[in-house]
């Protein structure tokens, strides 16, 4: 057994030594000179990852603000959704995953919903989307990367037509932003959010947010939840302050993570994260295992979290498999929800090694021969090699 814990859940995902070290500093106070350079310092880094992932480097979005939130991602999701609607707004939430179905059930305790559905895996039927949002349409929710199946939905597409419809548009990146592609403003996305723990390779317990200055107009404070008021958390970002309390060691640990980004640089941690997705594609797909899902219609295969089904021998009694990659010291995930004991998911988002995708590859492969399954685990890790 290899000694060293190996963590490829589709997040939290592993941190880097100086992250790590960074949430050990002495306290300071978060009203301090000192916490606000932290702020300003992660600001900066968001503000590069939320504009500039794209394979070119180019800057994609011009007028807006990233924001630091204390609190995760699903903090985020809700702080959009209420602070862009009242209760006689008309939101069309896509519906694919077990996050899209999230933001529809965020949504249906401010607003009014109409959910777009297409069932777990399966692609979105464009006409549909585009028969669902109207005029009459306020705001539109997508998961870009969803998590659940490993899919990577058409957020260009959709975007065109919720600016055809002058809808806002707010868009979960949890799961892609720094790590795949992500335009602001080419996709007509107003608001985007991201959690600390996944792409961004920082610790759990901090998201992000980029608001558009089209999507700040319409934030109305009165309104708002408390601890959750957008037009306050802008007004504080701009002096690199939160309105309450900051997590000031997971600050720390996002500005040394995000700044870890700019460092390697955005296209290439892009095409690399590609390359390794690809590798995981190849690797399961060489030792007889089928991908989950099928990439099919407007929908691709993710480029940070690669789903892949359980052979049905497996399916009969998935424990003893999960509990055979455990005992390698390799963490990986089953499937959510009713996904549950149908696929396994494993996450090359942030800063794995080749060699961490190779060892991913071998101890599925391993596992599977513990409980049966004849996997050819020699051409999983020859087809890791070549692509890596
Ligand atoms: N959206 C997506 C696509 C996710 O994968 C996650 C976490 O797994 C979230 C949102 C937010 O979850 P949480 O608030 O628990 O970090």
């Amino acid at each position: 057994m290899d000694d060293e814990f190996l963590l490829l859940n589709p997040g939290p995902v592993p941190v880097s030594e100086a992250v790590r070290e960074a949430m050990a500093e002495p306290m300071v106070s978060h009203r301090s000179a000192a916490f606000e350079s932290v702020y300003e310092r992660a600001q900066g880094g968001l503000d590069e990852v939320f504009t500039r992932s794209m394979l070119s480097g180019r800057s994609t979005a011009s007028d807006g603000t990233s924001l630091i939130l204390n609190g995760t991602a699903t903090m985020g999701m809700e702080m959009a959704v209420a602070n862009l609607v009242d209760p006689e707004s008309e939101l069309v939430a896509l519906v694919n995953g077990k996050f899209g179905r999230r933001f529809a059930r965020i949504a249906d305790r401010y607003c009014s919903v109409t959910r777009v559905e297409a069932d777990w895996g399966d692609s979105f039927d464009l006409d549909a989307v585009a028969d669902a949002i109207g005029h009459d349409t306020d705001v539109v929710t997508m998961v870009h990367n969803e998590t659940s199946t490993g899919l990577l939905n058409p957020v260009s597409a959709v975007g065109d037509l919720a600016r055809e419809a002058d809808a806002l548009f707010v868009v979960d990146g949890v799961t892609s932003i720094g790590g795949d592609v992500f335009c602001i403003d080419d996709w007509n996305v107003d608001v985007a959010i991201t959690d600390s723990q996944k792409a961004l390779a920082a610790p759990p317990g901090v998201s992000a947010m980029y608001v558009t200055d089209r999507a700040a107009e319409v934030a109305h404070g009165e309104s708002a939840p408390f601890y959750s008021d957008l037009e306050w958390h802008l007004r504080k970002a701009a002096d690199h302050q939160t309105p309450f309390t900051s997590a000031v060691p997971l600050f720390r640990a996002l500005a040394v993570a995000v700044e870890e980004i700019t460092e390697e640089g955005l296209p290439a941690r892009i095409r690399r994260h590609r390359r390794q997705a690809e590798a995981f594609r190849r690797g399961f797909a060489a030792m007889g295992l089928e991908p989950f899902p099928e990439a099919r219609g407007v929908t691709v295969r993710s480029n940070t979290v690669t789903a892949t089904a359980l052979p049905d021998s497996v399916k009969e009694a998935p424990t003893e498999f999960f509990d055979a990659v455990s005992e390698r010291n390799v963490s990986i995930s089953g499937g959510q929800a009713h996904l549950g004991g149908e696929i396994f998911r494993v996450s090359n988002m942030g800063r794995l090694s080749s060699e961490e995708v190779l060892r991913g590859v071998r101890t599925v492969g391993e596992a599977l021969g513990d409980v049966a399954v004849d996997a050819d685990v020699e051409a999983g890790i020859a087809a890791v090699e070549a692509e890596l």
